[in-house]
């Protein structure tokens, strides 16, 4: 648990609070292991595990059954070690040369695109006396950081010269595995598999991200990296309905302020919105630099007292308001939901992604570090995230 300056927990200092639930995460890694078969998971904890917080997601994906972890840059896997995960991490950006020295103390797994890299990498493990494990990534049609077939084969091929390093891995990643059109993404992996080929004795060819372990499980060879389906979520309406995911994270605010309006009175910036009637709205302490994207003004449904109210005027950076006409108890410290459940009503990631003209990846990977995150594990809370979401699991 973090150790805060005072007693009273986080939402006391500040009443908005995302709740992260550690049994949906492990239900969702089950169901995901389950899906990949024989293949290893690894999860995907990129940009703070979508905004959930790196280290408790990545013990409880491993507790759950995952082998692995998978992140983007040099410092999130070392943050993940510093939180004191022993698991396999893989980096699978595109790191630049002077990282080789932390990638090397820290065990992190490079993917090696470049033979500034493993030539730094190299020089780093003679330097402290260690050797790591890399990884290929191909570029099969996403056009972005991969290597070239031919070059992929050639590149690899040569990386055996440099004693300290072992490649351990060739990969890609898929550009359209979630539509329904399976085509390209079959070519991709057609392109990937020629390269493996030519390289036999690499030992862990990888290619699906959540989609396709949804939905071309058959891709899934020897590991598969799932991200937003840990987080409980479909990459597209109708990718993978035949697996349950439960919806991790959820968010909130206590009701800071309720105020009767008289007709004619507006709200907020702009002054959009006006009271055509004696109206009440109230007033939530969370803005678009929580992560509540200020597309959503007026378009956005929050629950409070199990019901739907609505946004009304602009979101503006630290707080929202909403009308609450129809829900004559709302009080102060009333809790409401700005994505999750209360009673029968939900509001989803994708709920707020088709409002917001957005993605359910942009929706949880945008929700601030300035909010608190209130750890759940086994029904009961086991920590809450700081500022610095430095949070570490309970002993
Ligand atoms: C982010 C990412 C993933 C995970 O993708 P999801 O669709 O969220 O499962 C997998 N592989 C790579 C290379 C990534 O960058």
């Amino acid at each position: 648990m973090t150790t805060l300056s005072n007693s009273m927990t986080p939402w006391e200092r500040r009443p908005v609070w995302a709740q992260v639930d550690l049994d949906a995460l492990r239900f969702n890694t089950r169901q995901l292991v389950v899906r990949a078969g024989q293949a290893r998971l690894m999860a995907v904890v990129k940009a703070n595990a979508y905004g959930h917080g790196a280290a408790m997601v990545a013990h409880a994906a491993l507790d759950a059954g995952a082998q692995g972890l998978c992140v983007i840059c040099v410092d999130e896997g070392v943050q993940l070690r510093q939180a004191g995960i022993q698991a396999p991490i893989w980096v699978l950006g595109f790191t630049p040369p002077g990282q080789a020295p932390d990638a090397v103390h820290h065990d992190l797994t490079l993917a090696v695109h470049t033979q500034a890299l493993a030539d730094a990498l190299q020089a780093s493990c003679v330097a402290q006396d260690r050797s790591v494990s890399v990884h290929v990534e191909v570029e099969t049609g996403l056009n972005r950081h991969g290597l070239p077939p031919e070059e992929a084969v050639a590149f690899t091929q040569a990386l055996r010269a440099h004693g300290r390093l072992t490649v351990e891995g060739l990969f890609t990643h898929f550009a359209s595995a979630e539509e329904g059109d399976k085509t390209f993404t079959l070519q991709q992996h057609q392109r990937l598999m020629e390269v493996a080929r030519q390289l036999p004795w690499v030992p862990i060819r990888h290619c699906a991200a959540t989609a396709s372990i949804l939905d071309t499980p058959q891709l899934s060879m020897e590991a598969v990296r799932a991200g937003l389906g840990l987080y409980g979520y479909h990459p597209a309406p109708r990718c993978g309905l035949d697996v349950e995911l439960r919806p991790v994270l959820s968010l909130h605010a206590r009701v800071a302020r309720v105020m009767d309006l008289l007709p004619g009175a507006t709200v907020g910036y702009g002054r959009t919105w006006r009271a055509e009637v004696p109206s009440r709205v109230a007033l939530l302490m969370v803005g678009y630099a929580d992560g509540l994207p200020r597309r959503l003004s007026a378009r956005a449904p929050v629950l409070l007292q199990g019901q739907r109210a609505s946004l009304v005027g602009r979101i503006a950076m630290d707080m929202c308001m909403v009308d609450v006409g129809h829900l004559p108890g709302v009080q102060p410290g009333d809790v409401a939901t700005l994505l999750g459940q209360q009673g029968n009503e939900r509001i989803t990631a994708d709920d707020l992604a088709t409002l917001a003209d957005s993605i359910s990846w942009e929706v949880l990977a945008g929700i601030r570090s300035r909010v608190p995150r209130r750890f759940v594990r086994d029904g009961l809370e086991v920590a809450w995230s700081d500022l610095n979401h430095a949070a570490t699991p309970a002993p």
